[in-house]
Formats: structure tokens, sequence, C-alpha cells
């Protein structure tokens, strides 16, 4: 049997950093969240807003053109770039330096999504996530897995990390591929679940937060927010991820008890980070 580490609070009081008193938005962090389709503004709407409720100084949001009012009407403040192209994402461009980049949730797969989202990575030096139908697109074009940044963050579902990896007959399996899949690529990946195990190189975390309440729509787009707001904080790529596992997850178990497994939606995860990181001070 593999060792695993299992992420409770006491692992996570080592990772989690206050926030200074004489902070300011400028040095608190940038993170730029890359997403959307027509139809599917809504994921990037949950990762930007998730972004920004997990501590970031600024967001700023590249979405497809009819995602444009959608967005900043929906979180003020959140700052929105348009793509050339209304329903889909087709090339992206920006003139600043975020700290982080969050990159998939909605994105969906039309070619020239798939294009840009490759022509991105080819250029791309910025710590990044990667999501969704990002990940999907990068499963299909394995000669670009060379071109992903040291310490990118994967955060696959169980499917979508079969089609990164491959299938496996064994839980041992599974997890065999996926350490050989992150020493490879010296990428950190995050396999969703119940639990939810972070794999980076040999070293396995399990966390210890979370319930079926997370089993609905957008939940993992909000996730990728938190990790991408937590990696533009300067978290290490493993802790970012390490922590916002165990945030996303706790928000969930704080919920339950006044929600219901039932009524609780993804945008309640983003409503109950305040009361998830205050049980750390
Ligand atoms: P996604 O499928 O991309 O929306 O991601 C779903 C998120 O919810 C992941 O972070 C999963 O780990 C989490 N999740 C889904 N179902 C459960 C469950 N039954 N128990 C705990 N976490 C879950
Ligand atoms: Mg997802």
């Amino acid at each position: 049997m593999l060792a695993k580490i299992a992420v409770d609070k006491k692992e996570i009081l080592k990772i989690y950093k206050k926030i200074a008193v004489d902070t300011h938005k400028g040095i608190q962090g940038h993170a730029l969240l890359i997403g959307g389709s027509y139809g599917k503004i809504g994921a990037v709407c949950l990762s930007s807003k998730a972004a920004l409720k997990t501590g970031c100084g600024l967001v700023t949001a590249f979405v497809p053109k009819c995602g444009y009012e959608i967005l900043q009407i929906a979180i003020p403040e959140v700052m929105v770039l348009i793509d050339i192209k209304k329903k889909r994402i087709s090339n992206i461009q920006f003139d600043f330096q975020p700290n982080a980049i969050g990159i998939g949730p909605g994105i969906g797969q039309h070619e020239l999504t798939q294009k840009a989202f490759l022509k991105f990575l080819n250029a791309n030096k910025i710590p990044l996530v990667i999501d969704a139908d990002a990940l999907n697109i990068l499963s299909k074009n394995k000669a670009c897995f060379l071109l992903l940044p040291a310490r990118t963050i994967l955060t696959p579902h169980p499917k979508e990390l079969e089609r990164l990896i491959g299938s496996w007959s064994s839980e041992e399996e599974k997890f065999e591929k996926t350490i050989s899949f992150s020493l490879q690529y010296n990428v950190i990946i995050v396999m969703k679940g119940a639990p939810t195990h972070i794999v980076d190189g040999e070293t396995i975390y399990k966390n210890t937060t979370g319930n079926p309440a997370l089993a609905t729509a957008g939940s993992g787009d909000v996730l990728t927010g938190i990790i991408t707001s937590l990696l533009a904080q300067s978290y290490e790529a493993v802790y970012a991820a390490i922590l916002g596992v165990y945030l996303h997850g706790l928000t969930a178990d704080i919920a339950v008890p006044k929600t219901g497994f039932q009524s609780f939606i993804a945008s309640d995860i983003i409503g109950y980070l305040g009361e998830a990181f205050l049980s750390l001070e």
C-alpha cells in the first residue's frame, strides 16, 4: 500500500499564512481566470468570485465577448477582458503580468479554442492551474505535456484523469500512473473525488474535509478559483493545492448542518469560504 499523508487541521495550520496587517491589493496577488463559452459563462463567474473570496487582491477574467456584461453585472469586483470571438475563446491575449492563471472552466473544446489553448501553453511561463475542458484538450495533445510549466497544478475529476493518464485496473495502478505522470512532467495532480488526493511526485496527500454536498454543478469550477487565488498569493504550488482542497471541503462540512446536502450549491461553497477561513484563525 502507498503511504498517504492525511491533511487535517494540524497540517493545514503549518501551511496557512495569515494576511499581513499592512498588505494592500497590489501585493495581495492578481489572479487571471480564463474560460467560458456561450451558455457556460457561469463557470468562469464561479471561478472568478471564488478567487476573490479566497483573498487575492485583484481578479481578471478573460472570456468570450458574450461573457462581458454577465461578468461585469454578476461580480463588480472582477475586471474583464474579452476575446475577439463572441461565443468562444479563440485568441488568448492580455497585456499585464498576473501572479497566477487558472484556465478551463466552461471553456469548451471548439477547434478554435483548442488552438488558442495550445498556443497559450506554448508561450506561458506564469504559475498555472489547468481544469475541465482545458485538461481534456491537453489529453488530446499528449505531445504538449512537455510544454507544462514546472509545478503546474492539474485538477482532474476521475474521467478527466483517465483521459490524461489512461485507464487503470486497480486503485494501486491509478496512483502509480498518476505518480509517474507527476514525476515525468514535474506537475501536481489534484485527483478530485471522495476523498480528493493531491499527488506531488511520490508524495500523496489525502484530504480530510468535504462531503457529498460537493457533488453539484460548478463545484470544481469553484475549486479552480480557490487554488488559483492561493497560487497568486505566493503559496508554493503543492501548498496552494492542499490548502485549496481543504478549504473547499470545509465549506461543505460547515454548511451542511444548515443547508442540508441537497440544497447546497456551488455558490454556497463561495458563501461559506469566510467561515472556513475563520475556523483556521
Ligand atoms: P467537478 O466534477 O469538476 O465539478 O468537481 C467536483 C468537486 O466536488 C471535486 O472537488 C470533488 O472532490 C468534490 N466532490 C464531488 N463529490 C464528492 C463527494 N461525494 N464527497 C466529497 N467531495 C466530492
Ligand atoms: Mg469540473
